[in-house]
């Protein structure tokens, strides 16, 4: 499918109205695995459970997978829950999270769910598990993110450890590192030096360190978005209309942001 010949306009129209029919799609799936679940047909195509079926002939991932069957069995629960998936105001993630917490809750009256799901509609997902953590009775677990690290990694740090003559823990060690690590890379990339020089070549396309900083300090992030990805200095006016390399014409574009206006000048 291309889709090069199209208008902004119709592009972004069409994107809009996709979605809907995306959800509307799950439902449906939904629908046919609670039917299959109630015949069991999984069974005769030589499947262990729902679940395996999902995975091993639908193709979906293990975590999809789960998502679905949770859904499926809490529409059958709750069947005004379609309405609710299909206009987006709860989605798999966050129903996959409830049942979790059904069950943790030990939740079982439909009248207590409902109550419970009220609270979580039209949460984003983040949203969704902060709001069940403060709604559960059994005590929070930290939050933690595990990374997978090579053995050779481990050592490094290890090494990096001893040299510093420290005896923090490994993780500490990288939450050290990382701190210190950006903190550079935002004095080198957006030339927060403590001694500003003067620079001569402010008429250049590249704009000069004092420029910068000067930027840097007033948008910090990008200034269509407001994220940080890949921050780039981008001319407003282009440097080959004659947009020169002053504050003044000078802002802050994601790398994302600024590919798409590179796309639009060239419209
Ligand atoms: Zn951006």
């Amino acid at each position: 499918m291309n889709l090069q010949h199209l208008t902004d306009k119709s592009l972004l129209q069409d994107t809009k109205i996709l979605p809907t029919s995306e959800r509307e799609f799950t439902v449906k799936v939904l629908h046919h695995l609670r039917e299959i679940d109630r015949r069991k047909l999984f069974s005769d195509q030589g499947y262990r459970s729902l679940y395996d079926y999902c995975v091993r002939e639908l193709k979906y991932t293990e975590a999809a997978a789960h998502r679905r069957i949770a859904a499926s069995r809490l529409l059958t629960e709750l069947p005004f829950l379609e309405k609710k998936i299909e206009n987006g105001s709860l989605n798999l993630t966050n129903l996959a999270s409830l049942t979790q917490f059904f069950r943790q809750e030990n939740i079982v009256g439909i009248k207590e769910k409902e109550i419970t799901l009220k609270r979580v509609e039209g949460l984003s997902t983040r949203e969704c598990e902060l709001r069940l953590l403060e709604m559960s009775t059994k005590p929070p677990e930290i939050r933690k993110e595990a990374i997978w690290v090579t053995e050779d990694v481990i050592l490094q740090l290890k090494e990096y450890r001893d040299l510093k003559g420290s005896t923090e823990s490994l993780a500490d060690v990288v939450a050290e590192t990382v701190t210190s690590a950006l903190s550079e890379l935002q004095k080198s990339k957006f030339k927060l030096v403590d001694r500003p020089r003067i620079s001569r070549f402010s008429n250049s396309r590249t704009p000069s360190a004092g420029v910068k900083r000067e930027v840097y300090q007033r948008d910090q992030n990008c200034v269509k978005c407001g994220g940080k990805f890949s921050l780039q200095y981008d001319h407003k006016l282009p440097y080959s209309l004659g947009g020169k390399a002053t504050a003044d014409n000078i802002r802050l574009l994601c790398f994302n942001c600024n590919q798409r206006e590179r796309i639009r000048q060239r419209l």
